[in-house]
Parts: C-alpha cells; sequence; structure tokens
C-alpha cells in the first residue's frame, strides 16, 4: 500500500491507491500538509510506483534495480529540484537547465521520470509560472511532484492543474515555535525537579501563570517526558527533550515516575476544566516538591 503513514488521512490513502492499482496516478501532483519528512517519503513511494519494475498490488517492490537506485539516490530517471548548497530558493536556471531542458528527452532506465520539487512553497511566481504549460500538458512519462506545506502558498493557477493529495494537519513556522516553548517549559520543570531546590521548580512554573491552556500542554509534554524516561534507553524519544528524560531516568525509580505522571494527568484534566488559575500552578510546584522527596540521590 502506498501511504502508509498513520497521521496519512484515511480518504487520501483511499484515493492514491485506487489510482495506483489501476495504473492512473495523475502526473502532477502537489503533496500538501503534513511534515517535510513525510511529504519527502510520499513522494518517493510515488516514484516507486511508477518507476518499479515489478509492481504488486499496486506497490513498489522495493527490490528491483529501479526500487534499489530509488532508495540509493541514484536512479537517473529521479529528478531532484531543490536549492543549490548555500542558496535558499530554487532558481530559475536551475529550473531552465535540470526541467525544461530534460523534459523531451525519454527517460534513461525507467519508463518514466519523475520531477520532485522540493519546498515547492519557496518556488517563485516566476518559476510556477515557467512550469505552468509543462505540468498542464506532460509528455507521457513524466511526473512532477510538488511537496508544499500548505496549498495556498502555490499560484491557483498551478493549484489548479496538479492533483492534490493532503498528508494532513500541516506544522507551520508558528505552531512549530508554540511546541518549541511548550518542550522548553515542561524540559525546564523535569530538569528543576531532578536538581532537587523547591525554588527551581517554583520558578520553572513562572511562565505559566494565569495561562490555563499552557498548564495543560506543559502537563502533557510532561508526560511524554515521563513516558520517555521510563523507556529509557530503549525506547524512542518522543517528547522531543531527550536530555530532561535522560535526567529523570536517573533521578527518580518507577514508581516515581508513575506517581508524576499521574499528578500530571490531574493537572491536565483540572487545567481543562475551569480550575482557578493561580490554584493550578501552585499545584506544579507542590507536586514537584512532594516527588522531591522520593529523589534517588
Ligand atoms: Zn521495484
Amino acid at each position: 500500500m502506498l501511504f502508509g503513514a498513520n497521521e496519512i488521512p484515511a480518504q487520501t490513502k483511499a484515493r492514491v491507491n485506487a489510482l495506483a492499482e489501476r495504473g492512473r496516478l495523475p502526473q502532477s501532483v502537489l503533496l500538501s500538509g503534513g511534515s517535510e519528512r513525510l511529504r519527502e517519503k510520499c513522494a518517493m513511494e510515488l516514484a516507486g510506483a511508477v518507476m518499479c519494475e515489478r509492481m504488486k498490488n499496486g506497490s513498489p517492490c522495493g527490490k528491483c534495480p529501479a526500487c534499489v537506485k530509488l532508495k540509493a539516490g541514484t536512479h537517473p530517471d529521479l529528478i531532484a529540484v531543490k536549492p543549490a548548497k548555500d542558496r535558499k530558493t530554487v532558481s530559475i536556471d536551475q529550473v531552465r537547465s535540470l526541467v525544461l531542458d530534460t523534459l523531451y528527452l525519454a527517460p534513461n532506465e525507467a519508463e518514466n521520470k519523475v520531477y520532485l520539487f522540493y519546498g515547492a512553497e519557496e518556488l517563485s511566481p516566476l518559476i510556477q509560472n515557467a512550469l505552468l504549460k509543462t505540468i498542464e500538458e506532460p509528455p507521457p512519462y513524466a511526473m512532477f511532484v510538488f511537496l508544499c506545506d500548505q496549498r495556498d502558498r502555490l499560484l491557483t493557477t498551478v493549484v489548479s492543474r496538479v492533483t492534490e493529495f493532503s498528508l494532513g494537519d500541516v506544522l507551520t513556522a508558528e505552531r512549530k515555535n508554540k511546541e518549541a516553548e511548550i518542550s522548553d517549559i515542561a524540559a525546564a520543570y523535569v530538569k528543576a525537579l531532578c536538581g532537587g531546590n523547591e525554588y527551581d521548580i517554583m520558578k520553572s512554573t513562572a511562565p505559566l501563570a494565569k495561562n490555563r491552556a499552557l498548564m495543560k500542554k506543559a502537563a502533557e509534554r510532561v508526560i511524554l517526558i515521563v513516558r520517555d524516561a521510563a523507556a529509557f534507553p530503549a525506547g524512542e524519544i518522543m517528547s522531543g527533550c531527550e536530555e530532561a528524560a535522560v535526567m529523570l531516568h536517573g533521578a527518580y525509580d518507577a514508581p516515581a515516575l508513575f506517581a508524576l505522571k499521574e499528578a500530571m494527568e490531574k493537572i491536565a484534566s483540572w487545567a481543562a476544566s475551569n480550575a482557578n488559575e493561580n490554584l493550578m500552578q501552585t499545584l506544579f510546584s507542590s507536586m514537584g516538591a512532594e516527588l522531591l522527596k522520593k529523589r534517588r540521590f
């Protein structure tokens, strides 16, 4: 199956697989939403689906010479359009030499050739306009895949000429900053718990003052850190706060970690209700102080 990743909307999976099974994948595709990594993964799956020599039920085999070369990044018929070294954006000259000048040369090895436009949200209007005719009437062997965080960052004329596969909610810069802020607060709290000083614990909760939504998110992030700490060193770090998780793992035993998790779950559910905000912040501190008594050293 193509697009197997959990976070991809079921509707998108169904559409893309129905098309692949019938050998009817569109020639001009927009992969929007999701994370950059997910877009790249899906783009490679699409390339596999039109270049694999032994397709099975609409999925690339992963073993034929074409699949092996795709994986190694050495397939001559896969053309990656991305900024040159030391550049932030793709230049029109690159698009001319990589795309427009090679378009009518038949594929080298595969039956198809695939052009991947990484970070398509940064393509200038000049470049997008230069590609319009090409993506509207591509030669039969060509496929164009635009990887773009949000469709409205491309010209309408481009969007109307491609088939969009949405990979889910986009992680915007604003949300990324917010995520980082939550991680920072949760990690500071956990580190204070490990440091063993009540004043530091209290200080680490200061950014939560009068912000119930942030308290809930911070408590949820602490829960993730606790999970990481409990699973360390075997598990994958899910919280994004590795240093804090490792410290927590060293400072507390499993029952103490469990108690911390339960406390954070309580705070998260209280924060979701209409609990008094000052009281909530105090709870963070007092639960931390309680936990300190269980510290290993
Ligand atoms: Zn294959």
